[in-house]
């Protein structure tokens, strides 16, 4: 998988798969570092205002969110449903055993 760009300039590598630790790569051609867990970035804007939130951690958290075809599709839930009512099923057996 190679580096996904952006229309606005911007890439950005995750540096260690599982981990939410990117490094972001700037139209000017700088690197920052952004933990979107902890919600931090290199970036000077960050460090010096330090007021929580700067554009890299903004475009880190829009990239990196799910995708609405995938929220959509979600084949786990139906087998969630279907376990959910095979208990429940379960249940009403057990129950009418002992009724
Ligand atoms: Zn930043």
């Amino acid at each position: 998988m190679g580096v996904p760009v952006c229309e606005n300039g911007y890439n950005f590598i995750q540096v260690i798969p599982g981990i939410p630790i990117y490094t972001v790569l700037t139209p000017l051609h700088k690197q920052y570092t952004v933990d979107l867990e902890a919600k931090t970035c290199t970036c000077p804007r960050f460090q010096f205002l330090a007021d929580g939130e700067c554009k890299h951690i903004d475009y880190i958290r829009r990239e990196t969110a799910p995708k609405p075809e995938t929220l959509v599709r979600q084949p786990m839930r139906t087998s969630g449903r279907a376990v959910e009512e095979y208990e429940a099923q379960m249940r009403a057996n057990i129950a009418s055993d002992f009724a």
